[in-house]
């Protein structure tokens, strides 16, 4: 007999639903439904959502996984040691952390820092809809596996992925190494930069 799954998943006619109400939200109604957001069970076992961080109306935006510990208890993506290095690339690209927007495929911590589960993704994903729906980024830079998989409804490996230019809607998404992965692995910083460059020629229409 297969396991139940632990999260309960919505009715397709439910999700739908929800889904619809969340892509008409503005900016203050997406907040609010993020802060009161229960629907996976995460809430229960994290200390706060985290929504994502800086200028709403970024050309770039990059998404990553889910919050870790730091990002858990101070309420913002990408703060941990992993952000720095994140910091650190938006610097290689020519800007600042304040001028691009940082996003997460889930909006709550996951016990542990485990991988997210699929149907966790699926319910914090009109979120992140509605997140780059209103932002109407020029391109959206997925760092790390988890992201890039979730963002493009794929389970294609991140080293496939690397290296194209795809498409989300009519936006462009560049694939790079999650920065917590090249912290471990300083070696493939050097592929990292590539990506970046990819993304920058994007950015600048010239790919
Ligand atoms: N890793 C992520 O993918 N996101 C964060 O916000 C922090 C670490």
């Amino acid at each position: 007999m297969r396991e139940p799954l632990a999260v309960p998943v919505p009715s397709a006619q439910a999700a739908g639903e929800r889904a619809r109400g969340i892509a008409a939200m503005d900016w203050t109604e997406l907040k609010a439904a993020v802060k009161a957001c229960t629907i996976c069970g995460l809430r229960a076992g994290c200390t706060q959502t985290v929504f994502g961080v800086g200028d709403e109306s970024a050309k770039w935006m990059i998404v990553g996984e889910a919050p870790g510990a730091e990002e858990d208890r101070q309420g913002e993506p990408f703060v941990g040691r992993a952000g720095q290095l994140l910091n650190s690339m938006i610097g290689a690209l020519g800007m600042k952390r304040e001028q691009v927007y940082i996003a997460n495929i889930l909006k709550c911590r996951p016990p542990n820092n485990r991988d997210p589960k699929p149907e966790e993704a699926e319910l914090c994903r009109p979120y992140l809809g509605r997140q780059i729906a209103l932002i109407k980024p020029k391109l959206i830079l997925a760092v790390g596996r988890i992201a890039a998989q979730n963002l493009l409804h794929t389970d294609v490996t991140i080293g496939r992925l690397r290296g194209t230019v795809h498409k989300l809607g009519g936006t462009p998404v560049v694939v790079t190494y999650h920065p917590a992965y090249l912290l471990r692995t300083p070696g493939e910083k050097r592929k990292a930069w590539d990506d970046l460059k990819l993304a920058l020629g994007v950015a600048r229409g010239l790919t």
